[in-house]
């Protein structure tokens, strides 16, 4: 357990942690126990106008550094990370929720995008194009963006922020960064360990406060170039939309609705861990987890049961106690929403096997049962809306083509997954899928030197790869004539 014996100047601006101007601050609530962790400063309009000329002020030497010198701070804050991963993933669990074990995987791959980007930090190689004109040279310089504004949502509060920040340092660029206000603490963390590795003064800076005020200050400056966002496609459209008029950059994350596609060839044991595994990890609340499963006819009740045995096993409660496999949902009206969803699905058919209701561990948080749901179809909520909650679907199916156009039938296009022990049928279905990621036998496809992305109206540019630090550069192209 960690405490806090007094609330936070959570503001950082220009290397000085402060307050808000008005004294306003919010609470940070343990999801699992509902009580509350300490209190931080609830920024506006004004103290975000601040922030963005801090970091503006900040961009002209911090992009004039070598970027060997930038290299150097980036890996730093990987050593820092790895050093202090009991602390941070207990904070991590304490204001979102999940089990210890994952918010440690989730502070390694924090630090993990740290030591990927101090090495593409140094690999941003621009082009000698040959000029088809004589005594003419062309050369691509890749430019840092300027100062670039993060917003990032609570399900994964250090490495949603860690994917963004690593690649827009190394790239050159100063930030503004808005955590989601469950989970400031986490982000208030890292930002201390990006100064104490060496970051300086107004090149990272950080806002706490009210969503909206900070979100229209971001869209309304003409200093602020990129905005890079993760969270729903709703305000993933209102930051495009608020964006027009200084024509930004977006870069972003937005929802999913991941299907996962078991064939009759695959290994059914794998197939069943793994879906549970990318259901219920996070309880649910992860934009890449499954959403739906169709299964093959042949094969479907052999799955069911595999499946409903694994889920009998997994234990719900506080995430900071060994062995819990599922955390809290993170509010009310999650919860809510996994119910309406479950609703929906039992009036039009579906069958429950596991779970089924909210669950009772003895705390006052809000936790929900494993369930798992046969005879679903496409009409149901849970098959076509994000339920962002531990609620599994499965449908049947028999035709290779027809699965395919039902697992592509959504404006989502985030990740999908396919398990069969069949090449070519593996190479032809995950080409034929409409999804920026497809997992072959694999649900956990998120890793730092591999591009992480959505298409349709789940996003635009990738996080993650050599790809990634690409989102955070203008190509220069310079034109010169020699004598
Ligand atoms: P969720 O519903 O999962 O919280 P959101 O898209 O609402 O997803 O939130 C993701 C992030 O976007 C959070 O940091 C949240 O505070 C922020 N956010 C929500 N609404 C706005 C808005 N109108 N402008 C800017 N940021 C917003």
């Amino acid at each position: 357990m960690i405490t806090w014996d007094k609330s936070l100047d959570s503001l950082f601006i220009n290397g000085k942690w402060i307050s808000a101007d008005s004294g306003r601050t919010e609470s940070v609530i343990n999801p699992a126990t509902l009580e509350k962790l300490t209190d931080v400063s609830w920024a506006g309009r004004t103290e975000t106008e601040h922030a963005i000329q801090s970091a503006s002020l900040a961009f002209p030497e911090w992009s004039r550094k070598t970027a060997r010198e930038r290299s150097k701070i980036l890996y730093k804050t990987h050593e820092l990370l790895l050093e202090r991963v009991e602390r941070l993933s207990t904070i991590l669990t304490m204001e979102q929720g999940k089990p210890l074990a994952e918010a440690k995987g989730e502070i390694r791959s924090a630090a993990n995008f740290f030591l990927w980007y101090a090495e593409e930090a140094n690999r941003l190689y621009g082009e000698w194009i040959p000029s088809s004109i004589p005594g003419k040279r062309l050369l691509v310089k890749p430019e840092p963006i300027g100062v670039i504004a993060a917003i990032t949502p609570w399900n994964f509060p250090s490495s949603m922020i860690a994917r963004k920040l690593a690649p827009a340092l190394a790239a050159g660029c100063t930030v503004i960064l808005k955590p989601a206000p469950e989970t400031p603490l986490s982000a208030i963390e890292l930002v201390s360990i990006l100064t104490e590795a060496g970051v300086p003064d107004g090149v990272v800076n950080l806002v706490t406060g009210d969503a909206e005020e900070i979100g229209s200050a971001f869209m309304e400056s003409r200093d602020v170039r990129l905005i890079t966002f993760t969270g729903s496609t709703e305000v993933g459209k209102l930051l495009m939309k608020g964006s027009a008029n200084t024509v930004k950059k977006l870069s972003l994350e937005l929802g999913g609705h991941a299907p996962i596609l078991v064939f009759e060839d695959a290994n059914l044991e794998r197939a069943a861990s793994q879906t549970l595994a990318s259901k219920f990890r996070n309880s649910g609340q992860t934009c890449i987890c499954a959403n739906r499963v169709y299964v093959h006819e042949n094969v479907k009740e052999r799955f069911a049961n595999l499946l409903h045995e694994k889920i009998s096993l997994l234990k719900a409660g506080n995430g900071l106690e060994k062995g819990i496999d599922l955390g809290p949902l993170i509010n009310r009206q999650s919860l809510d929403k996994v119910q309406s969803h479950l609703k929906d699905a039992i009036q039009k058919g579906a069958n429950v096997l596991n779970g089924g209701a909210p669950l009772q561990t003895g705390l006052r948080g809000y936790f929900y049962s494993p369930t798992l749901l046969t005879q679903a179809t496409k009409d149901m909520k849970v098959m076509r809306e994000e339920t962002f909650g531990p609620l599994l679907p499965l449908q049947s199916f028999t035709e290779e083509a027809d699965v395919i156009h039902k697992a592509n039938d959504t404006d989502y296009g985030l990740a999908a997954y396919l398990f069969t022990d069949n090449l070519s049928r593996a190479t032809r279905v995950s080409e034929a899928l409409e999804y920026g990621i497809v997992g072959v036998n694999d649900v956990f496809p998120a890793v730092p030197e591999a591009p992480f992305g959505g298409v349709k109206q789940s996003g635009i540019g990738k996080e993650g790869g050599s790809q990634g630090i690409h989102e955070y550069v203008n190509l220069k192209y310079i034109s010169t004539v020699i004598d």
